[in-house]
This record gives structure tokens, sequence and C-alpha cells, in this order.
């Protein structure tokens, strides 16, 4: 019998022992005892499972671990200290130096950086497509050092569709691994493992936790791509020298296991119990939260699409959004409560209006149960001008709105007096 993603939120990752707290206790301990030492030494070559140092893996990392796991369907997880950590150890795990990745443009931009500034510094080059390309336009990008494919559900903050079948159809065809940054879906809207993808990445920090309390990242392995004799994919085939000559490519989680026993164990970058808890607690909700997320932020898109003082709106739940046909396959239960708007009006306008807003407040946040606004133009992008803002595909009159779980019609009443203001 399978459960359900509601079901899942509340009860998967963790189940007590007779006498043992009902909620996952924070696990503050570095490192663990052991009376018996070839019970270590199991530990230490993969042959049982357990905890031995923090780094590698703990109880309260590990209930979060396998809650995420059981609700994007996949065989394992890996908490990871944020999203972008989880970004780079999962390029770490895949590539060295000589290979390629190919991403979608529409990204976040801390990812857009990782792929076209840092990792090109180490020897890992990307390629950039558009997330509307064809088949053959991808297809094209893809040579023998490709190491993945990447795209997000829903892009933060172009709020655009990836047609995850199509993209998936291209990378079984050439062997390699389709990876997806379901942050902003979550498993509640989509669950990309089904679509086709291989490994699912989260930046935690978002609508995992809901509450802007924890960074966190968590890297989810599908468990089924075929490395064993894949050209591809040498490092999970040949023996691991640093790990007592492991070949990866015959483990039943080559992934999962070599990106922690591997690159966990190398760079630290793991999440920390006391966040793990924060993130547990606040997942508890997820599926509340994603669907008042969605019915808020449908009831405003549609406010402001019909508000004479608002030039356009991105959303993909709106009819007439580009997204549209595909938020219907991928995401027929909402499209969450990020979107997008242009005021009619220069960036004093919108600062104008941000300013007067009285509940949602301006942030470089999103995804949590408060509504946010940020005008990149004026922020985080202000040292750009109007030419180089559209050369970025930032409209100078863009605002991005993180919709909250507060009520619609008090969020819909602000925007209209911050509007009057403009
Ligand atoms: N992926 C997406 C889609 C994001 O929106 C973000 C952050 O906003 C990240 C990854 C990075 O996550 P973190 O801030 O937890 O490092």
């Amino acid at each position: 019998m399978k459960d359900h993603i509601e079901t899942l939120c509340v009860q998967a990752g963790y189940r007590p022992a007779t006498g043992e707290s009902r909620i996952p206790p924070i696990v503050q301990s570095t490192t663990f005892f052991y009376g018996d030492s070839q019970a270590m030494a199991d530990l230490f070559d993969l042959k049982r499972e357990g905890f031995f140092y923090s780094r590698l893996a703990n109880p309260t990392v590990d209930a979060l671990e396998k809650r995420i796991a059981a609700l994007e369907g996949g065989a394992c997880g890996i908490g990871c200290a944020s999203g972008m950590s989880a970004v780079l150890l999962t390029a770490m795990t895949l590539c060295q130096a000589g290979d390629n990745i190919v991403t979608a443009s529409e990204i976040y931009g801390g990812t857009f950086n990782l792929f076209s500034t840092t990792l090109p510094k180490f020897g890992i080059s990307s390629r950039f497509f558009d997330v509307d390309a064809s088949a053959e336009e991808l297809e094209a990008l893809i040579d023998e050092r490709t190491k993945f494919v990447f795209a997000e559900t829903i892009a933060n903050p172009a709020v655009a569709v990836a047609d995850l079948e199509k993209i998936s159809a291209v990378c079984k065809k050439n062997g390699v691994l389709f990876i997806v940054d379901n942050t902003l879906a979550t498993p509640v809207l989509c669950r990309p493992l089904a679509w086709g993808a291989d490994i699912v990445i989260h930046s935690t920090s978002k609508y995992m936790d809901g509450h802007a309390a924890a960074l966190g990242g968590m890297i989810v392995d599908g468990g089924t791509f075929a490395y064993k004799d894949n050209a591809r994919y040498p490092s999970f085939n040949a023996p691991d020298e640093s790990y007592h000559g492991l070949v990866y490519a015959d483990l039943p989680v080559a992934f999962g296991t070599k990106c922690r026993a591997q690159m966990m164990r190398d760079t630290g970058a793991v999440m920390s119990p006391q966040n793990a808890f924060y993130t547990l607690l606040g997942s508890d909700t997820l599926a509340l939260r994603m669907e008042r997320h969605s019915r808020n932020a449908e009831k405003i898109a549609a406010f402001l699409c019909a508000h004479p003082k608002i030039e356009w709106v991105r959303y993909a739940s709106l009819p007439d959004d580009r997204y549209h046909a595909l938020a219907e396959k991928y995401l027929p239960d909402g499209t969450g409560g990020m979107m997008s708007f242009g005021i009619r009006g220069d960036v004093k306008a919108c600062a104008r209006f941000m300013e007067h807003l009285r509940i949602a407040t301006q942030e470089t946040h999103v995804a949590d149960v408060r509504s946010c606004v940020l005008h990149p133009a004026s922020t985080t992008h202000r040292q750009l001008t109007d030419e180089q803002l559209i050369a970025a595909g930032i409209a100078p009159n863009l605002v991005r709105l993180s919709v909250g779980i507060e009520n619609a019609d008090d969020l819909i009443a602000d925007l209209e007096q911050a509007l009057a203001a403009v």
C-alpha cells in the first residue's frame, strides 16, 4: 500500500520504538559510541548501516533525508548545509576537470554563478540552453564529456516551467543523467523522478522548511540510473582507492553512496541536526501550505491581471501564461506562491509601491509562510543600466512576489492600497 503525499509529509522518515520520543529528537552529538571494534569496522566497510560521525550521517538529519526521499519517491537523501552546497556536491560527485554540464539558463542566480563562473575555474564548463529549446537543440549541446543535464521545475525567478519529459527523453537517449532542482514546486506539486529525472535537488531553506528558520539542502538519488559499464561515468566504474577499492556502479544506490562516502567526507558541507529538526517540523505541514500558497497566488495573479497599473503578470497557473500547458501537465494541483509582474511606470514607481506595502515585506528571499517582494532593478541588480537590465531578462519595472499563507483578501487589499500610491 502506498501512502499519499499528505501522509508522507507527517509520517515518513521516523518511527519511534517503544518509549522513544514521538518526534525525532535533536541528536546533538558529533560522534557515536561502539563497544565492539568489529561493528565499527563494518560501518566503515559499508557492511552495516549506522552512525559514527555526524559529518557523514546523523540520526536527526537521517530522519529528514528519509522523509524527503519518500516524498520524492527516491532511494536515498543526502542532507546538505544549504541548497547551494547540494548543487555543488552533486557536481563534484559527477564531474572532474574537462567535463561539462548542460543546463537551462533559467535557473536560480546562485546556481547560475556556480555553473558559469566558479566551476570553470576548476576546469568544469557549462553549456546553457533556453528552457524552451527543442529536443534537437538540447541534444546538440551534449557530448561525451557531459556529465548531467540540469533544470529547475519552476525556475527562480523566471517562473518558467521545464518540460521534464522532453528533457528526460534526450537524456535517456544519450545515457546522461537528468538532474532537477525541485525547490519551488516541492514534491507536493511535482515529483520529477516520476517524469524521468534521475536526481532531485532542494534548497530546503524555502518551502520545505517554510518558516525561513533554517538553511539547508537535500539531494535525492532516484537510484535507478545505470552507471555500470556506461563509458560516460568512469569514476563510477573504476575502484575508488580512497575508499578501499569500492566500485560505486556495483552498489544498489551508486550516486548516493559516492556522494556521501566521497564528497561529503571530503567537503563536510553537511546539514546540522538543529536545522534538520526545524526542517522536519516545517515539512509536516508542507502539503497544507503548498495548497494555500497556490490558491492565494491564483487569486492574486487574477487581481493583478485586471489592475490598470499592472502591465503584465507571469504566473504559470494563469490561463494565458506561456507555461500554462506545461503547468497543467506537470503541476496539476497548483504552481505555488512565486510570481512576477510589471508595474506601469519606472523604477521610482516600483520603489513607491513596495514602500507602501503593509503586509508583504521587502526581502531577498522567497517561498516561506510570509509574503515578500523584491524589486531586482533597485536591489540585487541596481548597478545595471536599463539596457543591461533588459539584456539580463529583468525588466526595470519587474517586481517578484512570493505569496505567503496569509488571508488572500488581506493581501489583495494591501496590494491595492500600495498600487494606489503609485
Ligand atoms: N535553488 C533554488 C531554486 C533557489 O531558489 C535557491 C535559493 O534561493 C537555491 C537553490 C540555493 O539555496 P540556498 O539558499 O539554500 O543555498
